[in-house]
């Protein structure tokens, strides 16, 4: 079965240092350098989050407190307002220094539009397609390989996408780390992800 990998927002603003850190983000990295390495992969994808400095996920453009609930006008915003991250070509928004990016053969940026976000690297909130689905169909991969941040966000979301799009997912758990904005959040994403068919090892 041809595999991918899929490396969602290993980014400066999501690790512990960042604007919206995720708790014991670095430890992950050695598990995933060593998957990186490994070469068993048809591809290696990694998403990258890249907003606008007046993009509507932001409570600073709302005058709101980050973390504030928020249901988009339009669909593609909300649950929760956050702090300013991954402003493009900012220092958040790079990649962990540590990790091995030579080995990244696709980079999905997401989240570009200023009305719209998008946790799933395969669509953004409001559906629309970032290609991903169809770059992975022309190469034959069955079967994603998922690590990468944060856990009961962005990566549940690429999570479900690919699911809808007919792979095989295993989640990497030791690889990736949640934002737990809410207590029980990870929990909650892992059994959902497990009851769509989802494997996490
Ligand atoms: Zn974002």
């Amino acid at each position: 079965m041809k595999e991918a990998l899929l490396c969602v927002d290993l980014q400066n603003d999501f690790y512990e240092y960042g604007a919206l850190p995720v708790e014991g983000a670095s430890e992950i990295n050695e598990k995933i350098n060593q998957l990186l390495k490994n070469n068993r992969y048809v591809t290696v994808v990694a998403s990258q989050d890249w907003h606008p400095q007046n993009h509507l996920s932001f409570a600073s453009n709302h005058r709101e407190d980050p973390f504030t609930p928020y249901e988009g006008e339009k669909k593609g915003l909300g649950p929760l307002l956050w702090p300013d991250h991954c402003v493009q070509n900012s220092f958040g928004a790079d990649f962990h220094p540590d990790i091995y990016t030579e080995k990244f053969d696709l980079i999905i940026r997401k989240g570009q539009l200023t009305e719209v976000d998008s946790y799933s690297a395969f669509h953004d909130n409001d559906g629309r397609d970032l290609g991903l689905a169809e770059y992975l169909k022309a190469l034959a991969v069955e079967k994603i390989v998922v690590v990468g941040l944060a856990l009961d966000v962005c990566v549940y979301y690429t999570v479900l996408d690919a699911l809808k799009h007919g792979f095989s997912v295993e989640l990497i758990r030791e690889a990736s780390k949640g934002v737990e904005a809410q207590p029980g959040d990870v929990d909650r994403a892992c059994q959902d992800m497990k009851d769509k068919g989802a494997i996490i090892i």
